[in-house]
């Protein structure tokens, strides 16, 4: 495994994940885990940043997102899953990174913007600094490769432009990571508008049972023009047909996208579909989610070798970075 190269990538414990968590990024880090050494963590201190989480449900939150990886197929015994605070070296780089980012950038970062105008009334200092904290997460494993969508493409820029800064004032110590940018086109929710978010209630979620899922899609939003069952529709602006050809096979993506222009097929019957690709996705996703959440120890179990496993690279690489910035001789 020594001569593979490195992989880093996070995401936060909201609790059960969804589809569009599953399309955008948890899919592509299963096969990642065959080709990289990868190291997948459940960010909570990120989680931190906004009061999206009350503090007695985090844990809760944090293990229903360790099922749901797990029940997605990443491995343990090829990845190291474990839970962010768990590694306090994190947020150590973290502390030194600061005294090289250069605050001009962190200031110019799109989602610091998004998110200090969605929460206004808490405007951290977390959040202003969240991508140095990403910055460290990548850099603690010394991760060459960062799969990541094309909104966070600024963020790796930042984590390079740290390393060059870090690295010319205290010595060549990190290399500067690569982007692996996801191939699958942003998710979003069923209100056809927004990316699918826990937060804005549009999502579809692994562990939702059949009904649950079908209730969703019945009223989910499709082509607006398509108001009576007689009037042609236009997948290409359908959020049904862009899930669909992610979800289902060559087959049905050739019907709908023929049949929705001329109106042979209605949305009902257009959504059976999804449904029937969607499930055929989920099942097996629930079902391994839910034999797991009934043996918690086994899940706490490797998180816990997941964090002793990552924290054998983590404190290398800070005894390098204390010696590097003269903390330690
Ligand atoms: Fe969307 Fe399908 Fe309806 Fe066309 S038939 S508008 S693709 S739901």
């Amino acid at each position: 495994m020594a001569h593979m190269e490195t992989v880093f990538s996070g995401i936060q414990p909201t609790g059960t994940l969804h589809i569009g968590n599953y399309l955008g990024a948890i899919r592509n880090w299963v096969a990642l885990q065959d080709q990289y050494r990868c190291f997948y963590s459940i960010v909570d201190y990120h989680s931190l940043t906004v009061d999206a989480v009350e503090p007695a449900e985090l844990p809760n939150k944090i293990f229903d997102a360790a099922v749901d990886l797990l029940a997605c197929g990443i491995d343990p015994n090829k990845a190291v899953l474990f839970v962010q605070s768990h590694v306090p070296e994190h947020t150590e780089l973290c502390w030194i990174f600061n005294t090289v980012a250069p605050k001009g950038e962190l200031e110019r970062m799109t989602q610091y913007k998004d998110k200090a105008q969605r929460h206004e009334d808490n405007i951290n200092v977390g959040l202003f600094d969240y991508p140095v904290l990403q910055a460290a997460d990548i850099l603690l494993y010394k991760a060459t490769h960062v799969p990541v969508g094309q909104d966070q493409l600024q963020h790796l820029e930042l984590a390079r432009e740290i390393v060059r800064k870090f690295n010319l004032k205290f010595g060549e110590t990190f290399s500067e990571p690569q982007a692996i940018l996801s191939q699958t086109p942003k998710i979003l929710g069923l209100d056809g508008s927004a990316k699918m978010s826990k937060s804005l209630g549009n999502t579809v979620n692994l562990r939702d049972t059949p009904e649950e899922v079908w209730s969703k899609l019945r009223v989910a939003v499709t082509d607006p023009a398509r108001v009576r069952r007689t009037d042609p529709g236009n997948p290409d602006i359908c959020n049904i047909f862009s899930l669909e050809k992610v979800l289902c096979g060559q087959e049905v993506i050739d019907r709908v996208n023929r049949e929705c222009r001329t109106a042979e097929i209605g949305c009902i019957d257009c959504k059976k579909l999804l449904l029937a690709g969607m499930l055929e996705a989920l099942t097996p996703i629930r079902e391994r989610a839910l034999a797991l959440a009934a043996r918690p120890d086994e899940v706490h179990d490797i998180l816990r070798e997941g964090a002793r496993r990552a924290r054998a690279v983590a404190e290398h690489t800070m005894e390098e970075v204390r010696r590097r910035v003269g903390v330690r001789a």
